[in-house]
């Protein structure tokens, strides 16, 4: 009954207007919409709409929400959401947005395994249930250039998608069970690549960032498919099209990707 009323509400909502600011806003801050297909943008704008009144942000230390950063982070959720039907990130309640890089406490395990409190600088964070945590220079820099494989949005939006089914660990939920045996064999193979190509000191178009763990494999190869497509494409076809068969997305085929100026 619940569901049925929250889809009503929101088919509603995807009909409604799109504001002007945040077109612009769109084209101003977001790189990658300039090569989004048509149908793509009207989709992508439609589902803004849902995410727009669903989710609350809040700024931290002195930083006021406004257009350009609501629209700026909904557009890359969203960005991850296209060609399929979707829970609109069910578990996400609050997008907290930092100024800039903040400070975690991290345990350390020494070598003696005695415990330590460690601080270290954060762009960004994805908490299983409730939160997602940007830092918005950090945020807008990443969203400006759609080219150079590192988007702070996207990664943590992936982190999300990966926790829909109550684990973060590199797979987020997929219907068949062929699928998820296939996901989790290329997956797998993948993240032994870059650990051995980072021991090696061989170059990666992967981040190393993505040889911390399973689920940072899978949210930086998020980053890698979308912002270097064809470079992943041709040299991981296989988590090329693991990635597109999950996204249900092609972006190695989207107008300009090749460098090119889109329309
Ligand atoms: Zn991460």
């Amino acid at each position: 009954m619940f569901g049925m009323l929250r889809n009503w509400r929101r088919k509603r909502l995807m009909e409604g207007e799109f504001r002007a600011e945040w077109e612009f806003w769109l084209r101003e801050n977001c790189g990658f919409y300039a090569h989004l297909p048509a149908s793509d943008r009207d989709e992508l704008k439609r589902k803004m709409l849902v995410f727009l009144h669903e989710k609350h942000f809040e700024g931290c230390k002195g930083v006021v929400i406004d257009d350009e950063i609501r629209v700026t982070i909904a557009a890359h959720a969203c960005l991850l959401l296209l060609h399929r039907s979707t829970g609109f990130y069910p578990f996400l309640v609050t997008i907290l947005v930092y100024p800039s890089s903040f400070v975690v406490r991290v345990k350390e395990v020494d070598e003696h395994g005695f415990e330590w409190d460690d601080y270290m600088e954060n762009a960004g964070e994805s908490w299983d249930r409730g939160n997602v945590i940007v830092a918005w220079d950090v945020a807008r820099h990443g969203a400006l250039d759609p080219r150079d494989g590192l988007n702070v949005l996207l990664h943590e939006f992936a982190h999300q998608l990966d926790a829909e089914d109550g684990a973060t660990e590199g797979a987020p939920p997929m219907d068949s069970r062929q699928d998820r045996k296939q996901w989790a064999e290329v997956m797998q193979r993948e993240y032994q690549r870059l650990i051995d190509d980072i021991e090696n000191d061989r170059d990666t178009l992967i981040d190393d960032y993505g040889a911390t763990s399973p689920a940072e494999f899978f949210a930086v190869c998020v980053e890698t498919f979308f912002e270097m497509p064809r470079e992943m494409r041709a040299e991981h076809p296989d988590l090329y099209t693991q990635l597109s068969k999950y996204f249900n997305q092609d972006p190695a085929g989207w107008p300009g990707v090749d460098g090119q100026e889109a329309k």
